[in-house]
């Protein structure tokens, strides 16, 4: 199921707004429209005249939460980091970079945009509102002032709030880059990072239980399960990246031709079990792979007719032995694949289905 629509491109990134984003909406545009000025439009008469401010400035927080994405994106697009997309959904935005970099002044860099764009945004606001407070207008030049002021506020919470030093907020990544230069290690930077974020989390929620501020524990919770998260993501990847494909591949590899038929290949799956197999041209390079899922789709009365040829899927993602398996994962994930060839000098050496893979790494991490 499709769960995100995209909106626009900004800077050749897709924008997309997630199902959950559209949840989010109505209430922000309910509390806008019955806070009290200068939060909200409380006063502001007749009724579409609020409908129609808070509307808009909802509209506009949410510019703003892509503008702060956008930040991000831009300063790490300039380090050589594809951003895939932007999406907006019901906690905020974010924006799925292809791989975080590892550089911790490259990574302080990208995550200090952000916040940095918000307080940006959030002074603008602020300045913008002084002459609607000072001038006397109509209800839409009041209105409008409210909108600034509220902007520049919410701007400026959101830039101290994604400052907070604990994963996922952008101030737990600064953190992390700060460590990192004096740590040994990335791993040992990112423990500490965690640690850190999690002695925040609970002072946060031991505040919130005292103060009884519910929305704090809510966050304090988030922030808690959050670092835990960072923290096992980080020890997998690092871990994965030392690891080479080369003892984790199966060798015996049984490919088939593409000329013979369906019916020749299912009862060849029959007897021989593997899901997939690598499909090898006369003079035994790889140019396919076929499984069950492209046999499924061959009609009954057909299957004496059409050929593996017809039916394989084209341009099999090939690495190398010395590959790791971060990019393996990385490329399977990406291409929604259940298995990668290995080829040597392109010539077909073995091949890795994502099962195997996974369970490998499964047992060498014990
Ligand atoms: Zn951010």
């Amino acid at each position: 199921m499709r769960t995100s629509i995209e909106i626009g491109k900004a800077l050749g990134i897709p924008i997309k707004l997630h199902i959950t984003f559209l949840l989010i909406l109505p209430p922000f545009i309910l509390i806008f429209m019955n806070q009290p000025a200068p939060f909200g439009f409380a006063e502001i008469e007749p009724f579409y005249a609020r409908f129609i401010l808070a509307t808009l400035t909802t509209i506009i927080l949410f510019a703003c939460v892509i503008a702060h994405e956008l930040s991000h994106s831009y300063i790490a697009m300039r380090h050589g980091v594809a951003i895939e997309s932007i999406t907006l959904f019901i906690f905020g935005g974010i924006a799925s970079m292809k791989e975080i970099p590892r550089d911790p002044k490259v990574e302080s860099r990208i995550a200090v945009a952000g916040p940095l764009a918000s307080i940006l945004i959030g002074s603008t606001f602020l300045i913008l509102h002084v002459p609607f407070s000072t001038i006397p207008g109509n209800i839409w030049w009041e209105g409008f002032g409210i909108l600034a002021f509220a902007m520049g506020y919410i701007n400026i919470i959101l830039a101290v709030f994604n400052l907070l030093p604990a994963f996922p907020m952008d101030g737990g990544r600064i953190l992390r880059a700060y460590l990192a230069k004096r740590e040994s290690s990335y791993i040992a930077a990112t423990r500490m990072a965690v640690q850190i974020g999690k002695i925040f989390a609970i002072l946060m929620g031991v505040f919130g239980l005292i103060y009884g501020g519910w929305m704090l524990i809510l966050i304090a919770f988030f922030i808690y399960i959050a670092a835990s998260e960072e923290e096992t993501a980080t020890n997998i990847q690092t871990f994965l990246e030392g690891v080479e494909i080369r003892d984790l591949i199966s060798r015996d590899v049984v490919t088939v031709n593409p000329d013979i038929t369906v019916r020749e290949l299912l009862d060849f799956m029959l007897t021989d079990r593997h899901k997939g197999y690598p499909v090898l041209d006369a003079d035994g390079s790889p140019i396919g792979i076929v499984s069950l899922t492209d046999v499924k789709n061959v009609p009954k009365d057909k299957l004496d007719e059409v050929l593996v040829r017809d039916i394989m899927s084209t341009d099999p993602i090939a690495v190398t032995e010395d590959e790791s398996a971060a990019e393996v994962l990385r490329l399977i994930s990406q291409h929604n694949v259940g298995r990668i060839l290995v080829v040597r000098d392109g010539v077909l050496v073995g091949i890795l289905s994502k099962t195997d893979l996974i369970r490998s790494i499964e047992i060498l991490r014990m």
